[in-house]
């Protein structure tokens, strides 16, 4: 079975959206991607910290759900990161209204030992120093390494993210930090900056309108299903990430044309995610649902026409 090994956040979060508000809840960029990759039965290791105010029946969740925490330290006298964040009225843009580091500040990541020839790494949002310390660790070049990041890690520790970037192969970002990034408007420019730096796929994620796929000149667009309700969004993109990453670890199969396929997988998933708060949608998301959504996509994007 192919292994993946995910480094994230394992978090607090405190949401507001225009549908409601929620106390500290599960959350975290480590937690979200580990909840969408278990969907593929790959052998896949979370690697994060928490303080000992975490509830362990928040790690419980992420054990019955196979992921392998021996990754996660706890920190006894330590408090876990929080993040706080308001949703606009559009639900696609937020206003992040606290982030407390705690216990991430000094976190020196260990991947377990059993882990450190994984075929797919998933750096997911953290600080990049802390996604480098894990890429340094691997003892056998993976097959594919995706990173995800956000503009927090843009405007506090740039040259970091960078050094990073350049050891990656694919990244997944949104629209709006692909323009941070490269301080270009059109994401097809933006893209192409991108690959230079190093990524020779990226993915832009755009929310509600779907998320777009570059390799060299080849371009692929997969919309967002279109829901009935949207009731909170946090987590959607590490979710998307945590399908596409686990779609490739089960296929082993790292093309561009594959590729199209993780895609789907990933806005997939992240269709469920945003349906309750926090993750409570993708704990008790069932397989069946996955594969009914599945065909949904197909026939949303489906078309039969003849060109002469
Ligand atoms: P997303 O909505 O996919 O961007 O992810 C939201 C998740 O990212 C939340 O569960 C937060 O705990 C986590 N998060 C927010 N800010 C950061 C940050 N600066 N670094 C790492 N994780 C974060």
């Amino acid at each position: 079975m192919s292994k993946l090994v995910i480094v994230g956040t394992v978090a607090f979060d405190a949401i507001e959206t225009p549908f409601g508000k929620t106390d500290k809840i599960l959350g975290g960029a480590a937690t979200f991607i580990g909840l969408s990759a278990s969907h593929f039965n790959v052998d896949a290791a979370a690697i994060s910290i928490v303080g000992g105010d975490f509830p362990q029946e928040y790690l419980d969740i992420l054990s019955s759900k196979k992921i392998d925490i021996s990754g996660i330290e706890i920190v006894k006298d330590g408090k876990t990161f929080f993040w706080s964040g308001k949703y606009h009225n559009d639900m696609n843009t937020r206003d992040t209204l606290v982030t407390e580091l705690n216990v991430l500040a000094d976190f020196n990541p260990v991947v377990p030992n059993n882990y450190l020839d994984a075929d797919v790494v998933m750096l997911g949002n953290l600080h990049p120093i802390v996604q480098l310390g894990v890429l340094d660790q691997m003892t056998i070049k993976p097959k594919l390494v995706v990173l995800d990041t956000m503009n927090f890690w843009m405007d506090c520790a740039l040259d970091d993210l960078l050094n990073v970037i350049k050891r990656i192969d694919v990244i997944t970002i949104n629209d709006e930090e692909a323009r941070q990034l490269t301080g270009e408007y059109s994401l097809v420019v933006a893209a192409r900056k991108i690959h230079e730096m190093g990524p020779k796929y990226v993915v832009i994620k755009k929310g509600e309108h779907g998320a777009l796929l570059f390799h060299d000149d080849h371009m692929f667009y997969a919309p967002a299903l279109p829901l009935e309700e949207v009731f909170d969004p946090t987590g959607a993109g590490d979710t998307f990430a945590g399908g596409f990453a686990g779609y490739l670890t089960k296929t082993e199969d790292y093309s561009f044309e594959n590729m199209k396929n993780a895609v789907i997988y990933g806005s997939t998933l992240a269709s469920f995610c945003v349906e309750k708060f926090g993750t409570e949608r993708m704990i008790n998301l069932e397989k069946n649902e996955v594969l009914k959504r599945m065909q949904q996509f197909k026939q949303l994007t489906q078309f039969n026409i003849e060109l002469s």
